[in-house]
């Protein structure tokens, strides 16, 4: 029913990759997201569904809003709990790289997976990953996110009806947040396929909805509503858009983890935005850390990679500078003026 998404060799090496393996280490990037937690689950569940001992690590914590995902107990977290990740980390003969495509993605914590013995596997849907250091990669960007490519997996791998209502919940919560609740990236016709199998689990997708997109504090609403109405500066002739947020602006906010999660696609509801990006102030580094989302064919990503030491989607990137955040708003600057050209002819 679905397109299979490894040929045969790829699959064999996965099977013996697997088997040989007795213990498993599953990670995923920093400040993990819906994707990179629910394929993370679903995944574990399934190498667990075959009795292989298996861990989740993250470099850090996720979200709050991501806490009702059944599963995301057993994530280990790599900056809190560093003496247990590292045990677990070089305990491992196989380690999985879900939803990133370079050690760097990890921060500190790629350090320790790049000097594992483990195997390493990437599994990921963004451009240009690092093979260097993986036995295999299986990097499919066509796909809308990781989720569906654990899905896929899988499916492929005959595991389908072993599949837990949890592993389904996850899986679904993770592509449904990789493309706005359906609304970009999710124009492949399989994707609903998919969520009809999973819905044959029993999940309540309107419920997994609103658990992440209608389950906000006070505060960030408030703090919604302050970005649009102080911070939010238009350039480029209304083409595209920049706000800030310094850590006093968070603060006075209550701000915690994933409280700004999803502002920066705000501003592309205005008519005519093709880009918008966000400046914020890191919480606990000296980093300022970059967001961009654009619309059309503009390519969030060149500019990403080009201007803020970051790199992602075309539509969806990210990046960090930094600090003082006046040098980073000079940087968005330049690289708006950079671009004006391409913005004036992109379509939208
Ligand atoms: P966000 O704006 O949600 O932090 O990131 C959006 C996307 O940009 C991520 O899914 C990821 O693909 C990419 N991204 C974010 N930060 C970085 C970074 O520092 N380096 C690279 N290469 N990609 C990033
Ligand atoms: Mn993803």
């Amino acid at each position: 029913m679905l397109t299979p998404l490894l040929t045969n060799k790829e699959l064999f090496t996965l099977l013996q990759l697997i088997k040989e393996a007795r213990r498993i280490v599953v990670c995923a990037h920093r400040s993990p997201d819906g994707d990179a937690l629910g394929a993370s689950i679903g995944w574990t569940c399934y190498l667990r569904g075959l009795r292989k001992t298996t861990n989740i690590v993250m470099p850090n914590a996720f979200p709050d809003f991501l806490r009702s995902m059944p599963g995301a107990g057993m994530a280990v977290l790599f900056d809190k709990q560093n003496e247990l990740s590292s045990h677990l980390i070089h305990e491992a003969d196989l380690i999985f790289c879900l939803d990133f495509n370079a050690l760097s993605r990890l921060e500190g914590m790629g350090e320790d997976i790049a000097r594992a013995k483990a195997k390493k596997v990437i599994i990921d849907h963004h451009l240009d990953p690092d093979s260097s250091f993986t036995s295999l990669t299986i990097s499919h960007p066509e796909c809308s996110s990781t989720c569906e490519i654990i899905f896929r997996l899988i499916e492929q791998l005959g595991g389908f009806d072993a599949i837990s209502h949890d592993a389904a919940a996850a899986i679904y919560t993770g592509m449904m947040t990789d493309t706005g609740g359906f609304t970009y990236n999710s124009n492949n016709p399989e994707i609903y396929t998919i969520i009809s199998l999973l819905l044959t689990k029993g999940i309540d997708k309107d419920q997994l909805y609103r658990n992440v997109f209608n389950n906000y504090t006070e505060s960030r609403i408030r703090l919604m509503g302050y970005v649009l109405f102080e911070k939010l500066r238009f350039l480029a002739d209304g083409r595209a858009s920049l706000f800030t947020l310094t850590r006093s602006d968070l603060d006075r906010f209550h701000y915690i983890r994933g409280d700004a999660e999803g502002f920066v696609n705000l501003p592309l509801q205005v008519r005519g935005n093709k880009l918008s990006i966000s400046l914020r102030e890191d919480t606990e580094t000296d980093l300022i850390r970059v967001s961009l989302r654009s619309v059309g064919n503009f390519p969030c990503n060149k500019m990403a990679t080009e201007f803020f030491n970051g790199g992602g989607h075309a539509n969806a990137s990210g990046g960090r500078l930094p600090w003082p955040m006046e040098s980073a708003i000079a940087t968005v600057e330049k690289a708006v003026e950079a671009y004006l050209p391409l913005l004036k002819t992109s379509t939208t």
